[in-house]
C-alpha cells in the first residue's frame, strides 16, 4: 500500500455518531461543522466516544445523505 502516513483529519464516534474534525492551529479535535456552520453530527455528551479511525474513513459523505 502506500507508504505516506496521513494524520486523521476527521473521526466518527461509531457509539453516537458524533463527528470531529482535527484543527492543527490549535492541535485539538473540535465539532465538526457544516458549510453553514451547523454541527453535522453533535452525538451524546454522556458517550464514551469510540472514535473510528482505522486510515480507511472516507472524508464526506456527501450532500446525498440529507435530502
Ligand atoms: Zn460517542
Amino acid at each position: 500500500m502506500a507508504p505516506t502516513l496521513r494524520t486523521p483529519s476527521e473521526r466518527t464516534c461509531e457509539r453516537c455518531g458524533r463527528v470531529e474534525v482535527w484543527e492543527e492551529s490549535t492541535g485539538t479535535w473540535r465539532l465538526a461543522v457544516d458549510e453553514s456552520g451547523d454541527p453535522q453530527a453533535v452525538g451524546s455528551p454522556y458517550c464514551i466516544h469510540e472514535w473510528d479511525i482505522n486510515g480507511s474513513f472516507a472524508p464526506f459523505e456527501g450532500d446525498a445523505a440529507e435530502a
